[in-house]
């Protein structure tokens, strides 16, 4: 079977606890792809203090989702042409709003998504993960106790930072944040599976992180991890 063609830039889906940000770290570093995250910028301006993130810091802290006029705001200051970098979007867009948003910039800055793809979970098994999470405060770099721990415990492979849980995977607001995916993502994977049907793949996310990972390459055409 001739493998799918290798996408240029992507867009990842998959539910809060879905390891979709693990996954995006690794296709980084394998290959070369340059992070967009939504949220670890509003989380940065959070640590930073600045006006964004005054404004910010307490929908995040809720699950709640920040406006798509905030969102749009962001994108306008930090996503320029990507030249010959391969873009890889990790939460965004979000909202079906979103949407045409992703469309628009698309156009003013030259390039072209040319894969949708969602990693597949469970509300229970991504509550599961969620609790066991824990993300680097210097770096953003992501973890988790059990699928995908640091080589040291508790501390940052990329820069020895202690490891820190995130305080929007509290209990509470895991549930929030899960009701929130189910009720705004639904439309938007209903809208590239039906419009772009071409460029729309689907991975079991309910695996090992290496499995997930491995079958993720496999859909974006890259070669399989050694
Ligand atoms: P994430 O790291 O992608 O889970 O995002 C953390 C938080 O940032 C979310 O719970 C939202 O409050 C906010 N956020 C990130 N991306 C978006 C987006 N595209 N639209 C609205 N809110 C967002």
């Amino acid at each position: 079977m001739s493998s799918p063609q290798r996408p240029k830039h992507v867009v990842l889906f998959g539910r809060p606890g879905s390891g979709k940000s693990s996954i995006a770290e690794r296709l980084s570093q394998d290959h070369g792809f340059f992070l967009f995250r939504t949220g670890e910028l509003l989380r940065e301006a959070v640590r930073r203090g600045d006006p964004l993130g005054l404004q910010v810091e307490a929908t995040l802290k809720s699950g709640r989702l920040v406006s798509d006029a905030l969102i749009e705001k962001v994108l306008e200051q930090s996503l320029s042409t990507p030249g010959d970098r391969r873009l890889l979007f990790d939460g965004f867009p979000r909202t079906i709003g979103q949407v045409p948003m992703l469309a628009k910039f698309e156009k003013s800055l030259g390039f072209r998504v040319d894969c949708y793809l969602d990693i597949a979970v469970s509300h229970a098994a991504a509550v599961t993960r969620m609790t066991g999470r824990r993300v680097c405060p210097v770096c953003g770099a992501t973890y988790h106790l059990v699928n995908h721990p640091p080589k040291v415990a508790e501390t940052c492979d990329v820069d020895g930072a202690k490891l820190e849980q995130r305080r929007d995977d509290s209990p509470a607001v895991i549930e929030v944040r899960q009701r929130i995916y189910a009720e705004t993502s639904s439309p938007i994977l209903a809208y590239y599976r039906t419009h772009l049907p071409q460029l729309f793949r689907v991975v079991d996310g309910e695996r090992g992180f290496d499995e997930v990972y491995a079958a993720t390459c496999v859909a974006l055409g890259l070669p399989e991890p050694s």
